[in-house]
């Protein structure tokens, strides 16, 4: 049997280990077995790593046996086997129950898995999966210098796709055969990288350190043109489009807009509205990012690009992450507009438009009429949810997309959207997280970016403070007595869990930026939820207090009728998920007690505090963990708390986070295609890149000369994730 890049794992592995591969890993073919690349590799005698273990992780370590002791168990028939490992530097306990395996002996060397737990204060494996390393192994893999340790699972170990890989590259020799270079040669002089083949030899089966870093490097430069190819064919794409000139007319919604604002507009907010106003105003379509912090006042700036819009005869649809913030932006448009918002309503204004609200959760017959008013152009306005990009729902003449939160949505969602369009519309992207460069070259490398660095004068600002609750019990009641303040002051308090509660395998809700442990996952007890904290809040620290929660399980009216009577200022304490997360705007809220603060990613957690800081009152901030301070959990909340500098958080985000998170389909976990690359480390290759993608697209073939790339772009674009290439 020929052997291909596309060959089914089943095939070359047998189906017992390939369904494993599969169920835990996601990997299906050899192309994705040589790119399941090591972790890191382990070296005999430095596996100083003992010392980073905390209870709780699940690792593979490669140590020594150095003594072996079984006695009797007191309660029990048989014998209990207490090993002690080390790495020279540290030990480390494995404990098993009537177990017996003479290989496992003072001297032997092995390779142990499991999950980290703690008895009597010392770290220690229970039944770790193991792997002896003896002198009879039938070949030379465990006495080479390198051991490559690979994400693994419970299922399929370190070990296993150690010799399924080895078996791939069949000891050594034909990969070439197997694999041919995608690279033009020309290309791969100019920046001094390995072949294909030697590259992916060297990742696995590595001699030396330098040859890792060769290889790496080479890797990487693979996913960074490919990502830029497809960027730079979007690009190039987008150039050609035609779209419709959205001209400013004076009389309409949007100096109707102006007029109604309660306040001024601040600079920053002035100079991007006439930045947008004047793309609006060709006929080349708009592609832009607005970045700015949370409360800069972006939603403002959105509006009036829409009024604008909808004076000149288009649609506009705003894209919102969650049904709160769709239902929260109706209405503050809806506020601002008065009867101009109400066409078609006793007391509206004829001369206006209607704005209309389409979420999944709509009863069928209210879908029915938003989607009539969208489809006959009534509703110059649409502010949705997700349903929005759904089949079915069509506009006369969509003019201007709007995705609120970007980072809360892949690339994929904004082309669903831009594709209802008669002809392509003008797109205007909102992020509150800030972007590094490289993200910008990379996520956003299609759009134009412009900057809210202003916020709004007038603001309180937040403190943040770390609870660490396992070392200072006390602080959490000092936490609930400064809360129980400032609502006696008449202010109200949010309270975040990581999880809703109450339902069996109930997952936590969004929680996307909790860092994995190393193996990739954690068997931590279950995170803190909504249902089970307000209540012991009820009848504890907050009794008397008026509370009520707010969860993604919930109706949309429950939701919507909770949102109200906590802005109406009813409802003292909000319990909820990351449902509040984004945009949620109760300026007279100024607590929030973040629980399990360590679930939550360093932007979600800017995002969620983001939620006190948006009257003339001073927010306090709150995050309530279990994780020691000086574990590096513990340290990332302490530089969450000590800065509000969205830009240093955003860089710190993305060293806890995976990279493919950042890029792909954010938190769907899927597989990105980016495996190597790192947005903070890579920026000078990911910058020779896409000089190098610009240049191979510059000619009239694409890629017709290049069919080795054309076949990487086109396999990247199958990864599941992105879908958007086909567009480009
Ligand atoms: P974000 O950029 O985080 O989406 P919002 O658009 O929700 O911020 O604005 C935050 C708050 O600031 C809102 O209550 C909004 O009405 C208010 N706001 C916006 N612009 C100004 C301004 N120029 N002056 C005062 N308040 C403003
Ligand atoms: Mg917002």
């Amino acid at each position: 049997m020929a052997v291909t890049l596309e060959t089914p794992l089943a095939k070359v592995l047998g189906p017992k280990t390939a369904t494993g591969m599969a169920g835990s890993l996601g990997l299906h073919t050899v192309r994705h077995l040589l790119r399941h690349y090591p972790r890191r590799y382990a070296k005999r005698g430095e596996m100083a790593r003992l010392d980073d273990l905390q209870a709780g992780d699940r690792v593979t370590v490669l140590a020594q046996v150095k003594t072996v002791s079984s006695r009797p168990m007191r309660q029990r028939r048989g014998m209990i086997t207490e090993v002690t490992v080390g790495d020279g530097a540290s030990t480390m306990k494995l404990v098993f129950f009537s177990y017996r395996n003479a290989r496992l002996a003072p001297g032997v060397w092995g390779m142990f898995a499991g999950t980290v737990g703690s008895y009597q204060g010392k770290l220690q494996f229970t039944h770790p999966d193991m792997h002896l390393l003896s002198g009879d192994d039938d070949d030379d893999d465990w006495a080479r210098e390198l051991v490559p340790i690979y994400p693994a699972s419970k299922d399929v170990s370190s070990w296993v796709i150690q010799k399924s890989v080895k078996l791939l590259l069949g000891g050594s020799g034909n990969l070439g055969d197997l694999v041919t270079d995608p690279l033009p040669e020309e290309i791969r002089t100019r920046h001094g990288l390995l072949s294909l083949p030697a590259a992916l030899l060297d990742i696995h089966r590595p001699t030396t350190p330098e040859d890792v870093a060769r290889a790496q490097r080479r890797l990487k430069w693979d996913e960074a043109l490919t990502l830029q190819l497809t960027l730079a064919a979007r690009r190039r794409a987008a150039a050609l489009e035609p779209g419709t000139a959205r001209p400013r007319k004076p009389g309409g919604l949007l100096d109707a807009v102006d007029a109604a604002l309660p306040f001024a507009l601040t600079e920053g907010q002035q100079e991007v509205g006439e930045e947008l106003a004047a793309e609006l105003d060709r006929d080349q379509p708009m592609h832009r990012l607005l970045q700015g912090e949370v409360g800069s006042g972006k939603t403002v700036v959105a509006l009036r690009a829409m009024a604008q819009v909808v004076d000149a005869g288009g649609q506009a649809a705003l894209l919102a992450p969650t049904e709160v913030l769709a239902a929260q932006h109706v209405r503050g448009i809806r506020a601002l507009l008065g009867p101009l918002g109400r066409s078609g309503e006793l007391d509206g204004d004829p001369a206006g438009t209607r704005v209309t609200l389409l979420t999944g959760s709509l009863k069928a017959a209210a879908r029915r009429e938003a989607r009539a008013e969208v489809a006959e152009g009534r509703a110059g306005i649409v502010v949705g949810t997700h349903a929005l990009l759904q089949e079915g729902v069509d506009f006369a003449d969509l003019g201007l997309v709007v995705v609120d939160e970007q980072h809360r949505f892949g690339v994929e969602q904004r082309d669903a959207l831009r594709a209802k369009g008669n002809r392509p519309p003008h797109v205007l992207v909102m992020t509150a997280t800030p972007i590094p460069r490289t993200v910008a070259m990379t996520v956003y490398g299609d759009l134009e970016v412009s900057t809210l660095r202003q916020l709004p004068s007038g603001r309180g600002g937040v403190s943040s403070s770390v609870v660490p609750v396992t070392e200072k019990p006390g602080w959490l009641d000092r936490a609930w007595e400064r809360l129980r303040e400032e609502v006696a002051a008449g202010r109200q308090a949010y309270v975040v869990c990581p999880r809703i509660g109450d339902v069996p395998g109930d997952e936590p809700e969004d929680a996307d930026g909790a860092p994995p442990d190393e193996d990739g996952r954690s068997d931590r007890r279950p995170p803190l939820a909504v249902l089970d904290v307000a209540e012991a809040l009820r009848s504890g620290p907050l009794a008397g207090l008026r509370l009520d929660v707010l969860h993604g399980r919930m109706t949309p009216e429950e939701k919507d009728g909770v949102m109200r009577a906590f802005a109406a200022g009813e409802t003292q304490v909000l319990v909820a998920t990351t449902v509040v997360e984004v945009g949620v705007d109760v300026p007279n809220a100024t607590v929030m007690v973040v629980m399990d603060a360590d679930r939550f990613g360093v932007s979600q957690l800017h995002q969620l505090r983001g939620r006190v800081a948006r009257g003339a009152h001073a927010g306090l901030c709150l995050l309530v963990t279990e994780a020691p301070s000086a574990s590096p959990t513990g340290e990332r909340l302490a530089s969450v708390a000590g800065t509000s500098d969205g830009f240093e958080l955003a860089r710190l985000d993305l060293e806890t986070r995976r990279e493919g998170d950042v890029l792909g389909a954010a938190q769907s976990g899927k597989r990105s295609g980016i495996r190597m690359l790192s947005l903070l480390e890579d920026e000078d290759l990911i910058a020779e890149a896409r000089t190098e993608a610009a240049a191979l697209l510059a000619g009239d073939r694409g890629l017709a000369d290049h069919p080795g790339l054309a076949a990487e772009v086109a396999a990247l674009a199958s990864d599941d994730r992105a879908e958007w290439l086909e567009k480009a």
